[in-house]
């Protein structure tokens, strides 16, 4: 073993210089390795990180280990390190400077660093730092300026220190540069434009050298979808000058933006051009760096995250998708097919069989789909649209493509939307990662066996939690997804719902929370006057399951989801949201949208199914800030559940709503718990009032009460 010759302190692999109880402080150094030669020993994940670091220090990296992780494999094939597939031998150390031993074998880490010792050499082990030489701190770099931490035996605590460390040097350098003598830096003095993307509208998904940028700023020219949030933390003095262009609104002339940028740069100032999405992807980013180039201006474009593809993924939707789509296209869609100005061959897409995602589409999507489906997309090509991606007003719709743009116009979704027309739209799920949020717990389950029932999406309430309370609950959720005969009692003891005996009702292939109820449920005629129903039901009660069952067969139904859309970081909300996607009728429109008044009020003929009030009201109670009492709060949910009301007993429309019933003891006993339960039976009552029918689920009975 190598035996080193100073004692040395206690301590972890990426650690510190004073750890308790050391005995001599260790001498920090940094290297300068370009060209020099490093040598690895290990082809492992540690490995991988170290390498990562020795290349961006332009070391001569050599690498040797039995076997490579794929992406170390993938250097070495490339020439940009040597890799040796074997063993360690001694003679490996030659012409090195520094070894670092990550094997994740301690013998062969142990004859590494006995090696280096007798040949001088500095040996950092992985596996053991008492045994080690030297240590690799944590590293952090911004600018000019590295920072290296070592932290006792704490490495977290190491890189947390160095992150803290880093934000301190940024914050430093903005405050020096507000301050600075004209002469101190050149940089700015000259002038420039940073055209940066601020991708699709949720404050963290800028990159990191667009950050940077905004907070070297002196000026920001800012767009209408960039991410204006980014704003707020602007250094008092950053000149904020809005250039947003509202369709058919007020707007900057891009003539005029080019001369701002130009000529507050001329003045020695950093511009960032703010954008949303990408510069380069309809966003004129060309013009505006051609406009600096003329005028002599120094410029640069930072890329960005584009709508194109960020927005569908926030609904869940890939543009590609293995054995789905093997491309996609994106169009802007903001002149109508045949319109001189268009130069797009709508035909050669509708045969292209890849994935069209469409920008500023809306106005004209009913026009965007007729052509493609007279050149020969199916109807039933599925199509989403997902408006205000990113954001807390993100909606998404999806329908069928001849029925997309009506389902839109039922929604009420304008722009900014992102339009995507292909197999993949139909993936639309709640599974997904969205920063910040917590991981999923794992894959929705299966779609049930069989042809396509009614299904029974979920209703949520995470009322009483939100808006600043504590113990939130789920006052209600219900699920259940009984066959299409509903002929069957569940047992009412069922210990739980996903151990319901689907066995003893016959069932066999689901394997679904159940609810089943006790006698078949009329459908509702398919033609025929308006007709309000209410169902209400607590958890699990079958509630849901029963309003489908009252819409069965009745051809396409608008399907209005109420709840918190998937993504917002409950996993099991969003599995369970996808779950009962992927089992509605297929012919069934989606539209998550807390505008009821204007889907009741819509001259729209298919009946609707609202799922549900209670999820509505929580939401619209979180848009009001109405949870901690406030006056004009209350006024503003009231203002909003009176216009409800009035749509509910106007509506030309067959609707079947679902609600939750709750009482004391479900919800949290806090203020904003009881309060959340007093406006929801308030509500029900009123609702309740104004139906032709009200039914009550129970324990996966449904009885009329009117
Ligand atoms: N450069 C931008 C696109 C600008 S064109 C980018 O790369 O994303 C503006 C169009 O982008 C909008 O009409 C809309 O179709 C789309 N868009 C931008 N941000 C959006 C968002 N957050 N949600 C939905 N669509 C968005």
């Amino acid at each position: 073993m190598g035996t080193p010759r100073a004692p040395r302190p206690a301590a972890g692999p990426e650690d510190g210089s004073t750890a308790p109880g050391a005995e001599t402080p260790v001498y920090p150094l940094s290297l300068r390795l370009d060209g020099r030669r490093v040598l690895v020993v290990g082809g492992g994940s540690v490995a991988l990180r170290r390498v990562a670091g020795l290349r961006a220090a332009g070391a001569e990296v050599v690498v040797v280990a039995p076997r490579l992780t794929p992406a170390l494999g993938d250097l070495a094939a490339r020439g940009l390190i040597t890799a040796h597939l074997r063993g360690y031998q001694p003679g490996d150390l030659d012409g090195a400077w520094l070894v670092l031993a990550c094997t994740d074998q301690p013998r062969v880490n142990e004859a590494v660093a006995a090696d280096a010792e007798r040949q001088h050499i500095w040996c950092a082990r992985a596996d053991d730092a008492v045994a080690s030489a030297a240590w690799v701190p944590a590293v952090g770099r911004t600018g000019a300026v590295t920072v290296a931490v070592n932290a006792g035996r704490d490495p977290r605590r190491a890189a947390e220190l160095r992150d803290r460390l880093v934000d301190t040097v940024d914050a430093e350098g903005r405050l020096a540069e507000k301050t600075a003598e004209p002469a101190a830096d050149w940089r700015r003095r000259a002038g420039r434009v940073s055209i940066v993307g601020g991708g699709p509208g949720d404050p963290g998904l800028i990159t990191v050298t667009g950050l940077r940028r905004l907070r070297e700023a002196d000026v920001v020219v800012t767009d209408r979808l960039a991410p204006l949030e980014l704003l707020a933390d602007l250094a008092p003095g950053v000149q904020v000058v809005d250039a947003a262009k509202v369709p058919g609104g007020p707007a900057m002339r891009q003539d005029h933006i080019n001369r701002a940028l130009v000529e507050h740069a001329r003045a020695g100032r950093a511009v960032v051009r703010l954008k949303g999405g990408d510069p380069f992807v309809f966003g004129r980013g060309r013009e505006e760096v051609e406009a600096c180039l003329a005028a002599g201006v120094p410029v640069e474009v930072v890329p960005g995250i584009t709508s194109a593809t960020s927005v569908p993924a926030a609904a869940g939707i890939p543009v590609t998708h293995r054995g789905m789509s093997q491309g996609f296209c994106v169009l802007a869609g903001h002149v109508r097919p045949g319109d001189s100005r268009s130069s797009v061959d709508w035909a050669a897409l509708a045969r292209s069989g890849i994935t069209l995602v469409l920008l500023m589409a809306v106005d004209h999507l009913a026009a965007i789909a007729d052509t493609l489906i007279s050149a020969g997309l199916a109807a039933a090509t599925p199509g989403a649209v997902v408006s205000d991606g990113w954001t807390r007003q993100q909606r998404v719709v999806t329908a069928p493509l001849a029925e997309l743009a009506d389902a839109v116009k039922l929604a009420g979704v304008t722009n900014p939307a992102v339009v995507v027309i292909g197999d993949v739209a139909q993936l639309t799920a709640g599974d997904l990662l969205v920063p910040g949020a917590p991981a999923p717990a794992g894959p929705p389950s299966p779609s049930p066996a069989g042809p396509p029932s009614p299904s029974a999406p979920a209703e949520q309430a995470r009322a009483p939690g939100a808006g600043g309370a504590t113990g939130a609950g789920r006052p209600g959720t219900a699920g259940g997804m009984p066959p299409a005969s509903h002929a069957t009692a569940p047992p009412a003891d069922a210990p739980s719902p996903a151990t319901s005996s689907l066995a003893t009702t016959g069932i066999a292939g689901t394997a679904s929370p159940q609810a089943t109820l006790a006698a078949p449920l009329p459908p509702i005629p398919a033609a025929g006057p308006a007709r309000r129903v209410l169902v209400l039901g607590g958890a699990r009660s079958g509630k849901s399951a029963a309003a489908e069952g009252m819409l069965a067969g009745a051809g396409p139904v608008d399907y209005v989801a109420t709840g918190t859309p998937p993504g917002s970081g409950d996993a099991e909300w969003d599995a369970r949201v996808a779950e009962h996607q992927r089992r509605r009728p297929p012919h069934w429109r989606t539209a998550e949208t807390l505008a009821l008044a204007e889907v009741l009020a819509a001259p729209a003929t298919a009946p609707v199914l609202v799922e549900c009030l209670t999820t509505w009201l929580a939401r619209v109670m979180d848009d009001c800030g109405a949870w901690d009492g406030d006056r004009d709060a209350a006024r503003a949910l009231a203002a909003r559940t009176d216009e409800v009301l009035d749509a509910w007993r106007l509506t030309r429309r067959r609707v079947v709503a679902v609600s939750s019933e709750i009482g004391s003891g479900v919800v949290p006993g806090t203020a904003s718990g009881r309060r959340f339960r007093d406006e929801l039976g308030r509500l029900n009552a009123r609702i309740a009032a104004e139906s032709d029918e009200v039914w009550l689920c129970t324990a996966g009975i449904a009885r009329r009460l009117r």
